[in-house]
């Protein structure tokens, strides 16, 4: 696994280790809501004061709430039930998270709560006010890590297990199905996408290879992540498995220089597998260089199809593989950075680092 960079935003805000690991062994409860301490070893992660036997100080990971931790991979702690913790939840939501609680997999729409008697606004503005995030992402985020969470947190013994094959990855794709509604696996001779997950400063990101290349990278609380995997399976009749890949590797040592502002190009192999008009507008991505920015109407002039500027705007969203064809560098023709699927305030970091100001530390 690539989670060598232990770099990431906002954890320069937490207290130190040997505090927060104190806090956890008393179950200090003054500790509530500065930090949730995530157990590798598990999986999961807890409240400061979770009633649980504790870890051994070097398997914990903090972070600064719930949402970074599920970001990265974990799931919440059934005992000490972190994402109802601070301002435990009102009573007309009480019975939506328990049912939520049983079932990693669910998938749950506006009509689904409308049905419960929930008013589907409401619940989101209680989840973004509390965690930072709607109702929605926070499903989507758990499904990701029910569907890939034997690729993190795997222990050496288990990692040579699973290097003679994935035999001891059974029942992965009942759980995959459920988690993502697509199965992964059907007949042999398909494609495999190995998947991983990659730290960078501005987050956890999945990446996902074929033998032939890199075919995604996408931040890991991007809303479009789980449609976008599911597209790829199709579009390369591919399964995707959590594991590793040789190019992982390279674009971890690759990442690590450019956000460190010192790689301007690189250099793996891409599986991009879009339409006609989304590979001619990706490979118009890629001529952008490094540092420099085009508008959506420039974009569309260079593939030869000026009125097609909507239509550019969104196969830059559909790219699958963020930073490597960087659709970041497309910004309105006033000068404003408009959208981007993986969080505005990303956007302008990766210009900033590209235009070389205050590249983060590492
Ligand atoms: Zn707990």
């Amino acid at each position: 696994m690539h989670q060598t960079n232990t770099t990431t935003d906002n954890r320069q805000s937490l207290p130190d280790r040997e505090t927060m690991y104190a806090a956890l062994v008393q179950r200090d409860s003054s500790y509530e809501g500065v930090f949730v301490a995530a157990i590798r070893t598990t999986g999961i992660f807890c409240r400061p004061s979770c009633s649980a036997r504790k870890p051994k100080p070097e398997n914990v990971e903090y972070f600064p709430d719930a949402k970074t931790a599920l970001a990265h991979g974990y799931r919440e702690c059934k005992i000490c039930r972190p994402l109802v913790s601070l301002g435990s939840p009102p009573d007309w939501l009480q019975p939506l998270i328990e049912e939520v609680e049983q079932d990693a997999t669910i998938r749950l729409k506006a009509e689904d709560l409308r049905e419960r008697g929930l008013d589907p606004v409401r619940v989101r503005r209680w989840f973004q006010k509390l965690h930072g995030m709607s109702f929605a992402s926070y499903l989507r985020m758990r499904r990701i890590n029910q569907a890939f969470s034997q690729l993190q947190h795997k222990s050496p013994v288990t990692d040579a297990a699973l290097e003679s094959g994935y035999e001891s990855l059974s029942g992965f794709g009942e759980g995959f199905k459920k988690a993502m509604g697509t199965a992964p696996a059907h007949s042999n001779g398909q494609t495999v996408i190995h998947v991983s997950r990659i730290l960078t400063p501005l987050g956890p990101m999945l990446a996902g290879a074929t033998e032939q290349g890199i075919c995604l990278l996408e931040f890991a609380d991007r809303r479009m992540l789980e449609t976008q995997l599911n597209r790829l399976q199709k579009r390369l009749n591919a399964r995707a498995l959590p594991g590793d890949s040789r190019f992982f590797t390279q674009l971890d040592g690759q990442l690590q220089a450019y956000f460190a502002g010192k790689r301007t190009e690189f250099t793996l192999p891409l599986i991009t597998a879009g339409t006609e008009f989304q590979e001619k507008v990706w490979e118009a991505l890629r001529t952008i260089p490094w540092g420099t920015t085009r508008s959506y109407s420039e974009q569309a002039e260079i593939i030869g199809q000026p009125t097609a500027v909507r239509a550019v705007a969104r196969a830059n969203g559909d790219n699958r593989i963020a930073i490597l064809i960087p659709c970041h560098r497309v910004i309105g023709a006033d000068g404003t950075l408009t959208g981007y699927g993986g969080g505005l305030w990303r956007k302008k970091r990766l210009l900033e680092i590209e235009q070389g100001k205050n590249a983060p530390s590492k």
